[in-house]
């Protein structure tokens, strides 16, 4: 395979909300973002993210009537295609961050180099791999089916309706804990005796009128049509061995999220989940010039207006980089693209050479001495 060699200023991995977003804001600084993204079923990776596999959105702001999911997409990309955005379609395989410009290798033959570069990697709801919960169009996902309460919760489908929360984690509990605002009942199928889930969140549950425990139980099965959405549920109860329909109309699967962070491992700092950390104040991650956007450095909002949000925060960052002005890191030192560092009480500048220099200008030594 011939190896085709790119160079680009700003390199963004990902169109899901916070990339588009990154590249929307990088464009119109006259950057030339290069985004790259593709589909992997393997993986769970499809250009346009998380949101190409739900239905309704009605909390994204600005579309008061709502707007579908993959619509709502492909305005993004339009909207990032109009300031002269670069999209390129293929899978990242393996990235050098060891030095800039970074390194990323495509499967498809691509070496790209990128003097700064945003990640915006998404994470990838955890299924069950049973029929019926397959997405759309091979099942019934966006159709009775959901990974994400918050989301898809207050949708007419749901309301008023028997929902089935499958967990037993701090996920699970989150999830039905919020749907008793909705739904007629909830009901938690657990595979096992016991709750995984922190002692503040199972008593919340366990405590929810609204909510009852099926224990011991495996959902094996998804019930229903693509026409009439979710009929019940095939329970397998693995202490009698006995398998029975339990008729639902709608189902969470609740058995948390995976950051799609494998290439950055050894690279990037992440939590103990894999979630890549940024500094809190800036996207900057460990790495200067790295910067991180959306699900794939936020394990708690996980919402489409956050992921985008903080999209254009990574956007507004890397230009501050490229412009060699400094920008936070986690450690509360602030790093320039010449390798200058502003210590965290901002007192003073380490310059690339080791050179110590003080941050106050010269009016204000003169008046303070
Ligand atoms: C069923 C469901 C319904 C939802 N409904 C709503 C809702 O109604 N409202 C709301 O606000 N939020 C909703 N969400 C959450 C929302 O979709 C996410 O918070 C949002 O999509 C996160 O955006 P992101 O850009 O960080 O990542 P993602 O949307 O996950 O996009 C990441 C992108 O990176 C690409 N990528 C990853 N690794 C690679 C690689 N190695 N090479 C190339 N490309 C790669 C992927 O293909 C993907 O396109 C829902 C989520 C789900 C699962």
């Amino acid at each position: 395979m011939t190896t085709e060699k790119m160079h680009r200023e700003v390199v963004i991995i990902g169109t899901g909300p916070a990339g588009l977003t990154a590249a929307i804001y990088t464009a119109r600084a006259n950057l030339s973002p290069l985004v790259i993204d593709a589909n992997d079923a393997e993986r769970q990776l499809i250009p346009g993210g998380q949101l190409m596999i739900t239905t309704e959105v009605e909390n994204y702001p600005g579309f008061a009537g709502g707007i579908q999911g993959p619509e709502l997409m492909e305005q993004f990309r339009q909207q990032a295609l109009r300031f002269g955005t670069e999209i390129l379609e293929a899978n990242i395989e393996r990235v050098d961050l060891s030095a800039r410009p970074f390194k990323l290798y495509t499967r498809e033959g691509h070496e790209v180099e990128a003097e700064t570069l945003i990640i915006a990697s998404g994470a990838s709801a955890k299924w069950l791999g049973i029929p019926g919960e397959a997405k759309v169009p091979a099942g019934l996902g966006g159709n009775g089916v959901s990974a994400c309460a918050t989301c898809d919760g207050p949708l007419p489908a749901f309301r008023n309706k028997r929902l089935v929360v499958v967990g037993g984690g701090d996920t699970a509990m989150e999830e039905a804990t919020f749907l008793t605002r909705y739904a007629a009942r909830v009901y938690v199928v657990h595979r096992r005796g016991q709750l995984r889930a922190s002692k503040i969140m199972q008593d919340k549950a366990l405590h929810n009128p609204k909510i009852e425990f099926i224990w011991n139980t495996e959902v094996r099965e998804i019930l229903g049509t693509m026409e009439d959405g979710v009929t019940g549920v095939l329970l397998y109860n693995n202490k009698t061995d006995e398998e029975s329909v339990f008729p639902c109309d709608g189902v969470f699967i609740a058995i948390g999220h995976k950051p799609n962070t494998e290439l950055f491992k050894g690279q990037l700092e992440m939590d103990e989940t894999g979630y890549l950390k940024t500094a809190g104040h800036s996207m900057a991650t460990n790495v200067p010039g790295v910067f991180a956007a959306g699900d794939v450095q936020d394990s708690f909002y996980r919402q489409a207006v956050t992921a985008a949000g903080s999209g254009c925060m990574a956007a507004i960052d890397a230009e501050r980089f490229l412009d060699s002005l400094p920008v936070p890191m986690p450690t509360g030192e602030e790093v320039t693209m010449e390798g200058e560092v502003v210590t965290a009480d901002h007192k003073k500048i380490i310059m690339p050479d080791g050179e110590v220099v003080s941050n106050k200008v010269e009016a204000e030594v003169s008046a303070a001495d």
